[in-house]
């Protein structure tokens, strides 16, 4: 019996696990523009310690056994194929689009090129080191990580850390973000809160300045990290029939995950509006269902009977500090120890070396 066709567009964390765990189900074909994968938890370890890069830069060869890792720009996805930039064709049976989102340089790459992701890791890290003072703009999980990573590595440096909120991951109970204050300013860290930058003059990488906050104060930096943000790449999917964007930027989807009115094509991670946040937490729960229910309808059956996704009603998260220090929201708010077990010693690199075929 000739199996199905599934075409994943995207080999980032959602891509490659799909791609990986129904190779032995279908006939996969995973399209990924670069020609290998990047862990972005660990991009900001890297700035200080550069021989990390070797760790968390995945070639993609030794990922499926039976399907094929396609290098290439998808441009087009219909009902039934996907198409290159080449102008090469994949007829499917089922689509998955995982383009996930952009960030500022370095922490993910900008482009097709690995080399040029190391470049820019490599530039911004000699920079870093030159600095005496470090301004970071954005205070969600990777400005605070950042914010501990270099207090941990480089004491010397001053560093703020400012955000447009009143106090640290506003989402969650106060205790969690109150305790990451504390120890970013025990860590010599000053935290600015509840002031918007007013003139960041770039969103693509860092640069040597000054940024003006609300309240009138101009801070100076010999290097200020805007990270503000992931923005999701959706132009793939945006012109399929039914689409619906929302302000973020992310794509609406039916409960099964479906984002138009094809009923064979299927969205997730940080392109998706699902109801979870752009994290690879959110992907830990997304992927398990749809790999799922891509084996049922794989078999035959209707997707509109399996059960529909159940967002996260509040994501775990887990911000480590540096190597050591951390806290960490496990449905209770937790300290240094389970942080730095779970993350902050080895950044998941271990699990994605040994999901990618390769040694630690
Ligand atoms: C610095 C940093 C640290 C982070 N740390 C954490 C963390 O510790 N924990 C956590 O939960 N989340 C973290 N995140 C968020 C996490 O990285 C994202 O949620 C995750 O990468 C999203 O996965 P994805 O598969 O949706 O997309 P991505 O990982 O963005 O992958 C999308 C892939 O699609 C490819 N692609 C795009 N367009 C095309 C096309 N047209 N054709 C072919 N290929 C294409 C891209 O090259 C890319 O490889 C972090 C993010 C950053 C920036």
């Amino acid at each position: 019996m000739t199996r199905k066709k599934v075409v994943i567009v995207g080999g980032g964390y959602v891509g490659f696990e799909v791609a990986k765990e129904l190779d032995a189900h279908a006939d996969v074909t995973l399209i990924e523009q670069r020609e290998a994968f990047v862990q972005p938890p660990a991009t900001i370890r890297a700035l200080l310690d550069s021989a990390l890069l070797d760790q968390i830069v995945l070639p993609y060869d030794r990922l499926l056994k039976t399907g094929r890792v396609v290098r290439g720009r998808a441009v087009s996805v219909s009902q039934t194929e996907v198409t290159l930039d080449d102008g090469n064709v994949y007829p499917a049976d089922f689509i998955v689009v995982a383009t996930g989102s952009s960030y500022a340089a370095p922490f993910k790459p900008s482009g097709d090129s690995i080399d040029d992701f190391r470049r820019a890791s490599a530039d911004v890290s000699a920079q870093l080191a030159a600095a005496k003072s470090v301004a970071i703009v954005g205070a969600g999980a990777v400005g605070t990580e950042l914010a501990g990573e270099i207090a941990a590595a480089r004491p010397d440096k001053d560093i703020i850390l400012i955000s447009s909120e009143d106090t640290l991951f506003p989402m969650y109970p106060a205790k969690f973000g109150n305790q990451i204050k504390r120890k970013l300013e025990r860590a010599g860290v000053s935290v600015v809160l509840g002031q918007r930058v007013e003139d960041l003059q770039r969103m693509d990488m860092p640069y040597a300045g000054s940024v003006k906050l609300t309240g009138g104060r101009v801070v100076s930096a010999d290097l200020v990290f805007p990270v503000v943000g992931s923005k999701p790449n959706t132009t793939l999917i945006q012109t399929l029939p039914g689409v619906n964007a929302v302000p973020s930027g992310r794509v609406k989807t039916d409960k099964w995950m479906r984002p138009s009115n094809f009923p064979n094509v299927f969205i997730a991670g940080d392109i998706a509006d699902i109801g979870d946040g752009m994290t690879i937490v959110a992907i830990t729960r997304q992927n398990p269902w749809l790999v799922t229910t891509l084996k049922q309808v794989l078999k035959g059956q209707a997707v509109e009977d399996q059960k529909p996704y159940a967002p996260w009603k509040k994501a775990p998260i887990l911000v480590p500090l540096g190597p050591k220090v951390g806290n960490s929201w496990l449905f209770a708010t937790v300290g240094n120890w389970i942080t730095r077990k779970m993350k902050g010693k080895e950044l998941f690199i271990p699990k994605y070396r040994k999901a990618f075929g390769l040694k630690r």
